[in-house]
């Protein structure tokens, strides 16, 4: 069970990762450990993009690695007490991503100005603003669980986001959509004009249409099929390389 979970949150780093929501080292995605002694979450010191089930590790709620090797994220209380608030969720992400950061700085509402923004609005996405630095204690993390409610999704102002889900699939796609229409409203804004926006009606008819159980369970598996798709088109154009170099003969063994 514990090599699939660690699988799962190295191929969710990996999808965050290629969706633009890298910050070096930085940001982390969890599982709920079935047998409640935790979350698994990548080991610190490597980026998203770097994750693999080697580097996937259990923290308990004091924030003791129960298993796994490496450093442990400082702001695993984000997770762990997410966790704890809603036992619905079994699957959090935490990222710097850039154009959540930037249009949560700016104090504007998200708005559905694309269909992005129907996946979370209404209710509003919450903002935390208790602190914009790390969320380094239980406390912290039980006020950012407060924060968050019932929500999909919330904004740490001046730091980045938080996306959640029954599974940590759902929370993925989650955190990609709330990326996206961040970057949307922004280029929104930036064009000047009279923005308009989805009244909330039109937005729960948008989120049953467009992104319903079965579409968001799509989106997961396009999203791994395109980072897949990614891993091998760099393998084969490593191969050509090999094969065509004048040491290529010795490469090219049985
Ligand atoms: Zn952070």
């Amino acid at each position: 069970m514990s090599d699939a979970i660690r699988d799962l949150v190295a191929t969710s780093s990996q999808v965050l990762a290629a969706t633009g929501h890298g910050d070096l080292i930085w940001g982390h995605a969890s599982v709920r450990d079935p047998e409640g002694r935790g979350v698994w979450i990548k080991s610190a010191e490597w980026g998203l993009e770097e994750v693999t089930a080697e580097r996937v590790q259990l923290v308990d709620g004091e924030g003791a690695v129960l298993e796994g090797d490496g450093k442990r994220h400082s702001e695993y209380p984000i997770h762990t007490e997410i966790m704890a608030a809603r036992p619905d969720v079994g699957g959090v992400v935490h990222t710097h991503s850039p154009s959540a950061v930037a249009l949560a700085s700016t104090g504007q509402p998200l708005r559905p100005v694309s269909h992005a923004a129907n996946y979370f609005v209404p209710p509003q996405v919450p903002s935390f603003t208790l602190t914009a630095d790390l969320i380094l204690t239980p406390e912290l993390g039980r006020s950012l669980a407060l924060t968050l409610g019932e929500a999909r999704a919330a904004f740490l102002v001046n730091h980045g986001l938080v996306a959640v889900g029954p599974t940590l699939q759902e929370a993925t796609v989650a955190a990609v959509l709330l990326e996206r229409a961040c970057a949307q409203q922004l280029l929104t804004h930036a064009a000047g004009g009279w923005p308009t926006w989805s009244p909330p009606e039109e937005s729960l008819a948008k989120r049953e249409h467009i992104y319903n159980d079965a579409a968001v369970s799509a989106v997961w598996d396009y999203l791994v099929r395109r980072l897949r798709a990614g891993t091998s088109a760099e393998s084969s154009g490593i191969g050509v390389n090999i094969g065509g170099s004048s040491s290529g003969v010795s490469a090219v063994g049985p």
